[in-house]
């Protein structure tokens, strides 16, 4: 099985690390990574700059390829000109930080699966809810174990599955459940500050308006402390409301 990793952290992160070494003993992984961090970045794709490829030694040890572009790009780049033919599947992570609730909108680690999906090539996102993650290797074992169930079943052409794992230890894991996209969303602040040249600057920040309660949400899952697993498609039709508007005299005058 040939498998694409890539991620949104940054071919440097731990994350993607743990996740090539567990991937390794189901398949032949190539690691095609951003070279510096692109998290939060979206689908957002290179057209108007050039594009580089930088091979990654970890401890003089080829690693993988680095692509000074966003997660869409590695994957783009990577299948039409590293690889040169489709994997059998791409994973993206292992991110820091829950790609839950309308994160998934915003998740560059997301995204890398989802160009991947529009590339008519079964794909996972799969993170870890919590920005200071110190063992990946649980999530290593759910990738693993996600990718083979994929291989064996195949997924609908333009799906992705979007994994979250709490950050807790394994034996406080309660399971995997089968989840819907949340509907938590940010109350965004933007923090005013001032330059050392005394101009004002703005710096993001807020919180998450955390409205899920439902076990079937893949936020209200992952607080409860099971893995998420949810099926996402890249189609945005809206097809309650393609069916209701259809007697709109859709016109100009
Ligand atoms: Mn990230």
């Amino acid at each position: 099985m040939k498998i694409l990793v890539s991620n949104d952290d940054g071919i440097t992160s731990p994350g993607i690390y743990e996740l090539a070494k567990a991937l390794s003993e189901i398949g032949e992984v190539t690691v095609i990574a951003p070279h510096t961090e692109q998290s939060a970045v979206g689908h957002a794709i290179t057209m108007k700059i050039p594009l580089r490829i930088i091979k990654h030694y970890i401890n003089g040890e080829f690693f993988g390829y680095a692509v000074d572009g966003t997660p869409a790009d590695c994957i783009k780049i990577g299948i039409r000109n590293i690889l040169k033919e489709s994997p059998d599947i791409v994973v993206s992570g292992i991110n820091n930080g829950a790609n839950t609730a309308i994160n998934i909108i915003y998740s560059g680690t997301v995204s890398a699966a989802r160009e991947a999906a529009i590339m008519d090539v079964p794909s996972i996102a799969i993170s870890v809810t919590s920005h200071d993650v110190m063992d990946f290797k649980y999530a290593g074992k759910v990738a693993k174990s996600i990718v083979k169930l994929v291989a064996e079943n195949g997924l609908e052409t333009g799906t992705l599955l979007n994994v979250n794992v709490p950050n807790v230890p394994e034996e406080e894991i309660k399971g995997i459940l089968l989840t819907k996209q949340g509907k938590s969303k940010w109350d965004d602040v933007y923090e005013e500050r001032t330059d050392p040249y005394r101009k004002n600057y703005y710096w993001l920040t807020g919180n998450l308006i955390d409205v899920d309660e439902d076990l079937e949400t893949d936020h209200f899952a992952v607080k409860n402390k099971y893995v998420s697993v949810t099926p996402i498609h890249f189609d945005l039709t809206d097809y309650k409301t393609y069916e209701k508007i259809k007697s709109w005299k859709l016109d100009t005058d």
